[in-house]
C-alpha cells in the first residue's frame, strides 16, 4: 500500500478502504461503518479542521487518524465540506453485516461544489462550463436542482457577468485556461480544468442528440456543432460522472439569453438580411459612419439590440439632439471622419505587435479631442463622461513623434529632432560624417584627377570609392582594391575605414537611443490603455449616433415611444431597406396594431407578390431599429420592449447540412414554440409550405391555435399564409385578427396595392400572378378551367354541410370522413406533452394518412 504511515496494520477492512480511496484520490471518502461515515488519514485531518469535529484514531497505536459523522445527519457536514471546495465520495455498505464476513462497500455518488444540492432550502447545485471561441466565450449553465440547462455565446465581458450572477459552485474550463483577474465574482467557485476534447462541439452535439432523441439541437434553439453545444454536453457529462448514471431530469437545453440584449434566434439575422456583406442590408442602409470604429460598432448594435429602457433613452436622446442640431452634427462627423482606428492600434500596441504608425494613429486622434469633446454637450455628455484627461499622452506623442512614421520600429525616423539631446547629438555625428565624406571626395578628386570618382555603400564591403575602368590608371597606391565590376572597380582607403567606423557607431547609437525612447512612449501609452479603450468605444458610439441621426434626417425617421405595455402600434411603417431600393414606385406605408393582451395575432392572407413578407419583416426591423437606439421609418410609433424576435420565413433549404426544407422548417418552428415569452415577436411566413397541402395546412392550423391559446404566454405574432381556410380562426380566438393585402382588379388585370386592410383575402389570384410571370397561354387557360371546376366542387360540398356551426362551416368541407379522422387525431394531440421527436413522428404519420386521402381523390379531367 502506497503512502501509508509506518506501523499501520492492513486489515481486510482497511484494504477495502484503501482500494476505494485510490479510485477517488481527489475526494474525501465517506466510508460507511454502521451508523457513521468514517474518514481516515489525511481526509480525517482535513475534515476535522473544516467541520470542527474530533480527530481520533482507529487503532490503539494511534497510527490511523480517524474522524466520523453520523450518517443520518450527514447533510450539514456535506454542505460545509462542499462550501470549502471539497468533493466527497460517498461509499455505502451494500450488503447486510452478518458479523462474520466483510461487508461489501461501493462508492455510489460523488458530491462536488457544483453538483451538491442541499436538502434543506438554500441554493446550490450550480455547475457551469466555459470555453473561449474566437472573440467570444461559449457558456453553459446547469442548475442541478431544477435540471435546467442553458447554453449560449457571448462577448467575454457579458459571459463573465452572466457567470457571476449564476454563481456556479464549479466551473469546467479547458486545461490551461484562466479567468481574467478582474473578474467580477459574486461567490467563490472552483475551476475544474478538463482536456479540450471534453468540450468538443461535434461529439458533444452527438451526445445531446442521442440523449434526447432529436434530429437536431435546433429543435431547442441551440446550434448543432457549436461551441455552446460542446459546453452544454460537458456540463451534462460531468454531472452524470458524479451521479453514476443517466441524468434524467435534464430534458433539453435552452438557449442562454443575454440579460442585456434582445435575442434574435439563429436564422433571424440571416432571414432579415441584417448585416449581409453583399447586397442591400439593414447595415448598408444605416451606415453613414465616418470611421472604422463606428462601422464595427454599428454592426454590433444591429446584432445586439438592447432590452432595457434606460440605456435606450440615452441613445434616442442623443440621436434626437444630433438630428436637431445640424451644425453640430456636421462638425462632429467631420472630426469623426479624421479619427483613426485607435481600438485596433491600442490592442496591437498592448499585444506587442504595434508599429510606430499605430502610435501615430493615437497621436492623430488625440489631437482632435480639443475640438471634438466640446461638441459633446447636452444629450451627448454621457458618452464622454468617464474619459480621463489624455493631454499628458497627447502632448508627449506630439513632441516626440515624427509626422510621417515608418511601419517598422527598427527602421528609424520615429523620434522628432529636438525631443532628445542625446539622440540629436548622435544624429549630428552622422550628419557631420556625411559632410566629411563630401569634402573628402572633393579632395581625392582633386588629388587624383579622377573627376567621376563616386562613393557608395554595400553590405559586404561597407563604404567604398568607385572608379570607372577608363580612369584606373590614375588610382593611387594606398587605394585597396575590393571588388571588380564590368565597367569599374571599387576601393577602400584608410580614411574611408575611419569614416565607416564613425558612421557605424553613430548608426548603432541612434537606433539604440531611438529604441529606448520608443519603448518609453509605448509604456506611457500602455499606462493609458483602459482610457484609450474607453475613448475608442466613445468615438465609435458617437459615430454610430451621428450616422443614425443623418439617416433619420435623410429618410424622415421618427423617434419611437417606448413603454412597458407590450403593445406594438405603428402608423405609416416602412421597410427601411426596401424603401431605399424601390425606384419605380414609392413604398406604400402600412400600420400595425398589436395589443399586449388583446388582438395580438395578425393572420395575413393575400396573393403571392402582394407584399405579405415585406409587411412581416418590416415589423421585425422596426422593433430592432427602435431597440438598437435608432429612429424608425414611420409616421409615429408606440411600443413595448421586446425580448426575442423569432422568424420562420419561406421555404429555405439548408442544403449544406443535408436537411430537407421541411425538416428545417419544422426544426425552426419547434424551436420557436418552445422558447416563447410574453415579450416575444414571432414572425411566421408561410409555415407548412414545404410539404403537401394538407400536411402544411394542418400544421399551420395547429401552430396558430397553439399561439392563440396553448402556449402559456402572450407573444405578438404576425402569421402570413396562403391557406385561406385558417381565416375562420379569427371567430374562435379573440386574440386573432385577419388582415389581407388589397388587390385591385381592372379589365381582367390585377394590381397589387401593397396596402394592408382588415378582413381576409377572397381569392389567391394565383393564376393572375402566373400570367404576370409569363406562363404560356395554353397552360394558363387549362389552369383557369381546372380552377373553375375545383371551385364548383368546393361550393357544392359546402352547400351540403350548411348546418354546421358557423366557425367550422367553410373549412370542414375539406375534411370529409377520412379527413375528419386526421383532423380529430390532430385535435386530440397535446403539443406540450410531446417531445420534439414524438411530434415529428406524429407529423410523418399524419402526412402518410393525408397522402392516402389524396391518392383516393379524383383529379378532374376536361
Ligand atoms: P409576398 O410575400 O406577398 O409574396 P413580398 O412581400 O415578397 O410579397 O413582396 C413582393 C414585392 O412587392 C417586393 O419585392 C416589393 O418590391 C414589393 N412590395 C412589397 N411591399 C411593398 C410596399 N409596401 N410598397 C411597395 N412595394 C412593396
Ligand atoms: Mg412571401
Amino acid at each position: 500500500m502506497r503512502g501509508l504511515p509506518p506501523g499501520v496494520k492492513v486489515t481486510p477492512m482497511l484494504s477495502q478502504y484503501l482500494e476505494w480511496k485510490e479510485k477517488y484520490p481527489h475526494c474525501i471518502l465517506f466510508f460507511r461503518m454502521g451508523d457513521f461515515y468514517e474518514m481516515f488519514f489525511d481526509d480525517a485531518r482535513k475534515a476535522s479542521e473544516i467541520l470542527d469535529i474530533t480527530l481520533t484514531a482507529r487503532d490503539p497505536d494511534k497510527s490511523i487518524p480517524m474522524a466520523g459523522v453520523p450518517w443520518h445527519s450527514m447533510q450539514p457536514y456535506l454542505a460545509r465540506l462542499v462550501r470549502a471546495g471539497c468533493s466527497v465520495a460517498i461509499c455505502d455498505q451494500i450488503t447486510e453485516p452478518d458479523g462474520r464476513t466483510l461487508v461489501e462497500r461501493k462508492v455510489v455518488r460523488i458530491v462536488t461544489p457544483g453538483t451538491y444540492v442541499p436538502e434543506e432550502a438554500g441554493t446550490g447545485g450550480h455547475l457551469a462550463a466555459l470555453i473561449p471561441s474566437g472573440e467570444f466565450y461559449a457558456l453553459a449553465l446547469l442548475s442541478v436542482e431544477t435540471g435546467r440547462l442553458e447554453a449560449g455565446l457571448f462577448p467575454p465581458s457579458e459571459a463573465l457577468s452572466i457567470l457571476g450572477s449564476f454563481a456556479p459552485g464549479e466551473l469546467l474550463v479547458p486545461s490551461g485556461f484562466s479567468l481574467p483577474k478582474d473578474f467580477p465574482l459574486a461567490g467563490e467557485f472552483f475551476l475544474l480544468p478538463r482536456p479540450k476534447e471534453f468540450f468538443s462541439p461535434l461529439s458533444g452535439t452527438r451526445l445531446l442528440k442521442q440523449t434526447w432523441k432529436v434530429a437536431s439541437l435546433g429543435t431547442f434553439g441551440v446550434r448543432d456543432d457549436s461551441p455552446e453545444a460542446g459546453c452544454a454536453a460537458a456540463a451534462l457529462r460531468y454531472l452524470s460522472e458524479t451521479q453514476f448514471g443517466a441524468v434524467d431530469h435534464v430534458r433539453r437545453v435552452h438557449p442562454l439569453l443575454s440579460r442585456e440584449h434582445l435575442l434574435l434566434d439563429g436564422a433571424t439575422a440571416e432571414h432579415l438580411e441584417l448585416v449581409d456583406e453583399e447586397g442591400p442590408s439593414l447595415f448598408s442602409c444605416l451606415n453613414r459612419c465616418r470611421n472604422a470604429m463606428g462601422k464595427r460598432m454599428l454592426r454590433e448594435w444591429i446584432l445586439r439590440p438592447l432590452l432595457h429602457a434606460d440605456p435606450l433613452k440615452i441613445r434616442h436622446d442623443s440621436v434626437e439632439f444630433l438630428l436637431a442640431e445640424g451644425d453640430r452634427r456636421r462638425s462632429l462627423r467631420n472630426l469623426l471622419g479624421e479619427c483613426r482606428d485607435i481600438q485596433r492600434a491600442t490592442s496591437r500596441l498592448s499585444l506587442g505587435t504595434g508599429t510606430p504608425r499605430d502610435m501615430g494613429a493615437l497621436r492623430d486622434t488625440l489631437r482632435l479631442l480639443p475640438s471634438l469633446l466640446p461638441l459633446c454637450e447636452g444629450a451627448l455628455s454621457p458618452w464622454i463622461k468617464d474619459l480621463p484627461d489624455f493631454s499628458p499622452l497627447g502632448d508627449l506623442l506630439n513632441e516626440a513623434l515624427e509626422e510621417d512614421l515608418p511601419r517598422n520600429p527598427a527602421s528609424g525616423g520615429i523620434i522628432r529632432r529636438g525631443f532628445d539631446p542625446e539622440l540629436d547629438e548622435w544624429r549630428a555625428v552622422e550628419t557631420g560624417a556625411t559632410d566629411w565624406l563630401e569634402a573628402y571626395l572633393e579632395r581625392v578628386r582633386a588629388e587624383t584627377g579622377i573627376s567621376r570618382l563616386k562613393a557608395g555603400f554595400n553590405k559586404i564591403y561597407g563604404y567604398y570609392l568607385e572608379v570607372s575602368r577608363g580612369a584606373l590608371s590614375s588610382v593611387p597606391g594606398d587605394f585597396q582594391r575590393k571588388q571588380t565590376l564590368v565597367n569599374a572597380e571599387r576601393f577602400v582607403t584608410p580614411e574611408m575605414k575611419t569614416f565607416e567606423e564613425k558612421m557605424n557607431r553613430a548608426g548603432e547609437e541612434i537606433s539604440r537611443r531611438e529604441g529606448e525612447l520608443y519603448d518609453r512612449l509605448r509604456q506611457e501609452a500602455a499606462f493609458f490603455l483602459e482610457g484609450l479603450q474607453a475613448l475608442g468605444e466613445s468615438l465609435a458610439s458617437l459615430d454610430v449616433l451621428a450616422s443614425l441621426a443623418e439617416v433619420a434626417r435623410e429618410r424622415g425617421y421618427v423617434r419611437p415611444e417606448l413603454d412597458d405595455s407590450g403593445d406594438f402600434f405603428v402608423t405609416g411603417g416602412r421597410h427601411p431597406v426596401v424603401e431605399q431600393i424601390l425606384t419605380d414606385s414609392p413604398f406604400v406605408p402600412n400600420s400595425y396594431s398589436l395589443e399586449g393582451d388583446g388582438k395580438r395575432i395578425v393572420l395575413l392572407t393575400g396573393p403571392n407578390m402582394a407584399g405579405k413578407s415585406t409587411y412581416l419583416r418590416t415589423a421585425a426591423l422596426l422593433i430592432l431599429l427602435a431597440q438598437m437606439g435608432s429612429f424608425i421609418p414611420a409616421e409615429s410609433a408606440r411600443m413595448g420592449l421586446f425580448d426575442r424576435i423569432f422568424t420562420r420565413i419561406g421555404a429555405r433549404d439548408d442544403l449544406a447540412r443535408g436537411s430537407s426544407t421541411f425538416m428545417v422548417e419544422m426544426v425552426e418552428t419547434a424551436s420557436i414554440l418552445s422558447n416563447l415569452t410574453d415579450r416575444s415577436l414571432v414572425i411566421l411566413d408561410e409555415v407548412g409550405r414545404g410539404t403537401s397541402t394538407y400536411d402544411g395546412m394542418s400544421i399551420a392550423w395547429a401552430v396558430l391555435e397553439h399561439l392563440a391559446e396553448g402556449c402559456g404566454c402572450l407573444p405578438k405574432v404576425l402569421f402570413a399564409t396562403h391557406f385561406h381556410e385558417l381565416t375562420c380562426l379569427e371567430e374562435r380566438f379573440p386574440s386573432i385578427v385577419n388582415l389581407s393585402m388589397a388587390v385591385k382588379e381592372e379589365g381582367g388585370e390585377i394590381f397589387f396595392l401593397h396596402q394592408v386592410v382588415r378582413g381576409s383575402a377572397d381569392r389567391s389570384y394565383g393564376i393572375e400572378v402566373a400570367r404576370l410571370a409569363g406562363l404560356p397561354r395554353p397552360v394558363l387557360k387549362r389552369a383557369f378551367d381546372l380552377l373553375k371546376r375545383f371551385e364548383k366542387e368546393e361550393r357544392t360540398g359546402s352547400m351540403a354541410r350548411k348546418k354546421r356551426p358557423a366557425d367550422e362551416g367553410r373549412q370542414m368541407k375539406l375534411f370529409d370522413s377520412a379527413r375528419q379522422g386526421i383532423l380529430e387525431e390532430l385535435a386530440e394531440t397535446d403539443p406540450d406533452g410531446l417531445t420534439p421527436f414524438r411530434a415529428l413522428e406524429l407529423l410523418y404519420s399524419l402526412r402518410e394518412k393525408s397522402r392516402e386521402v389524396l391518392r383516393n381523390e379524383n383529379i378532374p379531367s376536361s
